[in-house]
Parts: C-alpha cells; sequence; structure tokens
C-alpha cells in the first residue's frame, strides 16, 4: 500500500484542483493521501476534502509558520474541533492527527525572539492537546531537531511522523525510540544531500500497518532525477517561501507522474538509489 503521509492538498500551487489531484494520485497507485492543516483558517477546508473523498484522511493544528499571526484563542478553536471531530465520526471522517505542528528555526525571524518563545509555546500546548486525545502528532521540524526531542521527552503523544527528515543518525533513532516514524522527502532530492541519503539507506525498513498509519520510515512522493512532486513542492512553500508556480494546471499531472514513478519503485533502498543518479 502507497500512502503519501504529508500533502498540502488544498495549497495554492495546486490550482484549486484538490479532488482532481486526489484522484490522479489514486489513478497512480497511492491508496490514501494525509492532508495537514496549518491554521483555523483552513480546519473546514481539510475536513471537507477527507469528506469528498474515501481516501483522504487529515489532521488538525497549527503550522509553525502560522505561529505568528496564531494567537492563544487559535488553541481553544483547535481544541473544540478536535473534540468534535472524535465525537462525531460520521460527521467527521478520517480525522487522524495533530498536525502540522512543530518548530522551523530555518527562517532568522522565527528563530529569534520573540517567536521563537512563541513557537515553542503553541508546539508544546499542541504536544498536551495530542496528548489528552491520544493522537499522533505530524512534525515540521527545521533546523530544531533537538529542541523538538526535548519537549517530546517531556510531552509524549502517541507517536507521530517527523515529516521530512534531515537530521543525525542519533536523532533518527531518538525520534523511532520516540515512537515516531520518519519521513523522508524534498531534503533527499537535494544534489549534496549525501548525509540524509546514506542515513535513508542505512535505517532498517519498518513494517506497514493498514490504515492511516504508515511504514517506521517513510518515503514522501518525489519523482527520480531530482525533480520533486507537486506534494513536497507544496510542502516547501509552506516550509520555506519556495513558491512554484509553475505548476500551475499541470499540478495533477505532475502529481500523478511523480506517484506513479514512485509507487513502482515502492522500496526506500530503491528511491533512495533514485536519487543517487
Ligand atoms: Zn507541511
Amino acid at each position: 500500500m502507497w500512502i503519501d503521509s504529508h500533502c498540502h492538498l488544498d495549497a495554492a500551487e495546486f490550482g484549486g484542483d484538490a479532488l482532481e489531484v486526489a484522484a490522479a494520485a489514486q489513478r497512480a497507485g497511492v491508496s490514501a493521501i494525509v492532508i495537514p492543516a496549518v491554521h483555523p483558517d483552513n480546519f473546514e477546508v481539510v475536513a471537507a476534502l477527507a469528506r469528498e473523498r474515501s481516501d483522504c484522511f487529515y489532521a488538525l493544528g497549527i503550522h509553525p509558520m502560522y505561529v505568528p499571526h496564531a494567537e492563544e484563542s487559535d488553541l481553544q478553536l483547535l481544541r473544540k474541533a478536535v473534540a468534535a471531530a472524535l465525537a462525531d465520526p460520521a460527521l467527521h471522517p478520517r480525522f487522524v492527527a495533530i498536525g502540522e505542528i512543530g518548530l522551523d528555526f530555518f527562517i532568522p525571524e522565527l528563530a529569534a525572539s520573540p517567536l521563537r518563545e512563541k513557537q515553542e509555546f503553541f508546539y508544546a500546548e499542541q504536544l498536551k492537546l495530542a496528548r489528552d486525545f491520544d493522537l499522533p502528532v505530524l512534525l515540521h521540524v527545521r533546523r530544531s531537531q533537538d529542541i523538538i526531542l526535548k519537549y517530546l521527552r517531556r510531552i509524549q503523544p502517541a507517536g507521530g511522523i517527523a515529516h521530512a527528515f534531515n537530521g543525525s543518525e542519533q536523532q533518527a533513532q531518538t525520534f523511532i525510540d520516540l515512537g515516531f516514524k520518519l519521513g523522508f522527502g524534498g531534503a533527499m532530492t537535494y544534489t549534496r544531500a549525501l548525509q540524509i541519503r546514506r542515513l535513508a539507506q542505512s535505517l532498517p525498513p519498518g513494517s506497514h500497518r493498514t490504515g492511516n498509519r504508515c511504514t517506521r520510515h517513510l518515503a514522501q512522493l518525489a519523482a527520480p532525477g531530482g525533480q520533486q512532486s507537486s506534494a513536497i513542492a507544496a510542502h516547501r512553500r509552506c516550509a520555506g517561501g519556495i513558491a512554484r508556480p509553475a505548476l500551475g494546471a499541470g499540478g495533477a499531472a505532475n502529481y500523478a507522474q511523480c506517484a506513479a514513478s514512485v509507487a513502482a519503485h515502492a522500496s526506500l533502498e530503491l528511491i533512495s538509489r533514485l536519487f543517487m543518479r
């Protein structure tokens, strides 16, 4: 089973074609897509996508890059939305996690006071919320591995995914010890990303689980030859302000093409090799 564990289907790069993109991915062999939220403003959008398609799942959370404009009251909105989703599975099908949450210390303004502390506050509060509801978390981790892990040791949620992992072998092992799975995404497609490719190849493959839970190490959709999938491009927009306007109307086709190429080589080792070219 091939699962895209992290795709911002509602992102502008897909040109409003979310349902078409999801359908194209399914035709290309993707059985399920997890759509993380970024802010209360898109909670209803991601939930609506999951209502529309039985292969779409969603998570609710406040993304670190949206923390600058978030208010404490948004945490209450999140708690209410999560409680509502869990209370009425018929109305809110396929709600699976708290996400996307985390810490982004790559962007200088976000890494400096006071946004650094604000990010840590929102991250910790959302970890507590995940723990309260016994839900896994989808983590955004950029230049923040050790701080992310520090909080995870203190406030342990029910596992989750460290999305687009790009840390050391020791950090990888700590995540795994804490019950996390690692997502290897766009970073593996960078020409000089030798360390992360070696790490991806050296970690033992985990066992598959059905439903929305994925393998221990997840290879996010990406095309061979360094060409990134629209899923990753969409995430990079949220993670680094890197826009991919060229996707536009071709978003669905690109995504399907990438999904097909990855699904055809659904083993991390093979994917790593593809990237090594
Ligand atoms: Zn993301």
